[in-house]
């Protein structure tokens, strides 16, 4: 796996944070961070609407860390105000000329996940490192560049490893995971009502674990399909006419 220097890296900061989620990055990232425990503090994004399970997991780290629960004003209120996150986004469900209204899911992540971090460093106020797990080939990571403070030094040790890699780590260190890594879905469950971005396989693990969760998902999914069928429909329609 590719190397990061990791104590050239953290020299000269005396307080280190780390977005810490559960999810797999993020454990790897605390076992790396073990040696500088005594400077280090999770940062921890609860929406509300983490999977219990994780919830447990998250909060078991506080043994051995210092954990900062944090939380967004309100995600069903996003959800509502700004619209239900999603891949697709008819624009005219976007703008909220028409209802429900649907919004791209990286802005209902960056206000409900990113921004109470981001938030809670500015408050710190003073210089400071954060450890985050983001990997340049991860699919489901926004890539915009994120406004730090001007107080932060972001770090991403994980930046060129492979998802493989990060397997690797865990299975050489022994290191635990949450229940769903061994059932199916491999990745973090921070919001289980969510439905974007869906994968077949975190749907089968929601249905399965958390029922009730996986058809509120399966029901904002079939708006936002209805929505953008309709949006779909309506193009299709001026092109046949053209002929
Ligand atoms: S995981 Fe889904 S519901 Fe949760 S903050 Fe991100 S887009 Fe919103």
């Amino acid at each position: 796996m590719p190397a990061f220097d990791l104590h050239a890296a953290l020299d000269g900061h005396d307080r280190v944070f780390l977005a810490f989620s559960g999810g797999k990055e993020s454990v790897v990232l605390a076992h790396m961070l073990e040696p500088w425990r005594d400077r280090v503090t999770l940062l921890w994004t609860n929406t509300g609407h983490m999977a219990p399970h994780m919830v447990e997991f998250v909060r078991a780290y506080s043994e051995r860390f210092r954990l900062v629960e944090l939380a967004p004003a309100s995600l069903m209120g996003f959800w509502r105000d700004s619209g239900i996150p999603s891949e697709v986004v008819p624009t005219a469900n976007a703008s909220g000329d028409r209802l429900p209204r649907i919004a791209a899911w990286q802005a209902c992540c960056a206000v409900n996940r990113t921004q109470p971090k981001v938030d809670h460093l500015a408050r710190y106020g003073a210089p400071c490192a954060y450890v985050h797990g983001q990997r340049r080939d991860d699919p489901l990571i926004p890539t915009w560049e994120q406004r730090y403070p001007e107080n932060v030094e972001a770090i991403a040790p994980l930046w060129e490893w492979a998802e493989a890699d990060v397997m690797a780590y865990i299975a050489r260190h022994g290191l635990a995971l949450p229940a769903q890594y061994g059932e199916g879905y491999r990745d973090s469950l921070e919001c289980i009502v969510c439905p974007a971005p869906m994968t077949a396989q975190r749907m089968a693990y929601l249905r399965r674990a958390y029922p009730e969760a996986a058809e509120t998902a399966a029901q904002a999914m079939r708006v936002v399909l209805q929505e953008t069928e309709r949006a779909a429909i309506a193009i299709a329609e001026v092109i046949c006419a053209e002929k």
